[in-house]
């Protein structure tokens, strides 16, 4: 069994900076996590606890019931692909594979024949004679993960492994890393800063914020259900628009106009004692041309459409809609925090749309949408929390 576990793994660096706060995860055998997060949310710091390679200042950690904390990486029986690819340029692709094996002391026979069944594996067979300068960066990326595969180990753990390649490449390996991965069924820690990567490879994402987990679930948890607001705010492609608003019985006062709430979200406010001020969240989809839309529920908005952007299938649609409360601090915070796009000030706020590549929405046009309220997510400014 290659289980990993964490149990309240803490990490403080020399410089008193706490980088990892409390992590609790358990990750089962044969599952593929993803770390994801903004720059310095502590997920190459907790994957190298896991490899080893950083002690761990508070917590334990075991790999297949073993606690590892004090155990030095070469015994952990790990496999590490780094962004880099770390091969060794002087040595061809086949002696690049075989490393670890030989480092082992396995006898010739068998690293030829691990190193080759890995380069069919990896479609790499042509190539095994080669140094890595004569490589594509593809083709590199695929002799890293064959060193790692070859040695067979409990758990693969990869830092950014894509974010060397081309836009275009890195989506057509993506794909056959996680093929590979489900081949070989091995335990896969894997970290990226990119959301999109996260959602498509993971069978579950770990979402980090300043050292601190702030979610773990499955794709569809995280995008349907985010926790609170950084969540939601960095799950989701473009991301979820934000609104302040005030709630008045199960009336949302917002920039977008009186939105009606649904009776579970106000049912669940009611619940919570939520307060007046809150912050509203529809992701794209939540809009529909109301000429085409589909269900008559819902409100109606009206819109200037500022910038269209057609991407065959799906039109997204930006608009500004002056009024409503002004922009709070957190929400300003959030979005510098994590990259978001700016949300506005001052009472405009910014709301893009994906809608039916039959709309007839124009640019500089008004446009009629109905918001899909079942949709909605309500946030408590102050603790970030989803309320609904
Ligand atoms: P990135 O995507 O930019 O690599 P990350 O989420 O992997 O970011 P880490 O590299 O784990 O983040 O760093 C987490 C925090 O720990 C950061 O604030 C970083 O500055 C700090 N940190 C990392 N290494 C050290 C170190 N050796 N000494 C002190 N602080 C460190």
């Amino acid at each position: 069994m290659a289980e990993i576990v964490l149990s309240g793994v803490t990490k403080r660096f020399p410089d008193g900076s706490l980088a990892v706060q409390g992590v609790d995860l358990d990750i089962a055998d044969g599952e593929f996590v993803i770390l994801v997060g903004p720059s310095g949310c502590g997920k190459s710091t907790t994957l190298n606890m896991i490899a080893g390679l950083e002690d761990i200042t508070e917590g334990t950690l075991s790999i297949g019931d073993r606690v590892v904390n004090d155990l030095p990486p070469k015994d952990r029986d790990i496999a590490m692909v780094f962004q880099s690819y770390a091969l060794y340029p002087h040595l061809s692709v086949r002696e690049n594979m075989g490393f670890p094996l030989r480092l082992a002391k396995v006898d010739k026979a068998t690293v030829n024949q691990k190193v080759e069944e890995a380069a069919r594996v990896l479609d790499l067979s042509e190539f095994l004679d080669r140094r890595p300068a004569a490589l594509s960066g593809g083709q590199r990326q695929r002799v890293a993960m064959g060193r790692a595969i070859v040695r067979d180990p409990k758990a693969f753990l990869m830092d950014e492994p894509l974010s060397n390649l081309d836009a275009k490449l890195r989506v057509q390996m993506r794909t056959q890393i996680a093929r590979l991965q489900r081949r070989l069924g091995t335990t896969t820690v894997y970290v990226t800063h990119d959301q999109t990567e996260a959602m498509t490879l993971g069978d579950r994402v770990v979402v980090m914020r300043l050292g601190v987990v702030q979610q773990v679930g499955t794709p569809a948890q995280l995008y349907d259900l985010p926790r609170n607001l950084f969540v939601a705010g960095f799950i989701g492609s473009p991301a979820m628009n934000f609104l302040n608003a005030t709630v008045e019985g199960s009336i949302l006062h917002s920039a977008l106009g009186d939105l009606p709430l649904d009776d579970r979200t106000r049912q669940a406010l009611e619940r919570q004692n939520a307060p007046r001020e809150v912050i509203v969240g529809l992701r794209p989809e939540a809009f529909e041309d109301a000429a085409l839309a589909h269900d008559a529920h819902g409100p109606v908005i009206t819109a200037t459409i500022d910038v269209l952007e057609s991407l065959g299938s799906d039109v997204y649609v930006y608009f500004t809609q002056e009024g409503g409360p002004a922009q709070s601090a957190e929400l300003e915070e959030l979005a510098t925090d994590s990259g978001l796009k700016d949300t506005g000030a001052g009472g405009v706020q910014q709301v893009v749309a994906r809608l039916d590549a039959a709309t007839r929405a124009r640019e500089g046009q008004p446009l009629d949408m109905r918001v899909d309220m079942s949709k909605a997510h309500v946030f408590d400014p102050r603790t970030g929390t989803n309320l609904s």
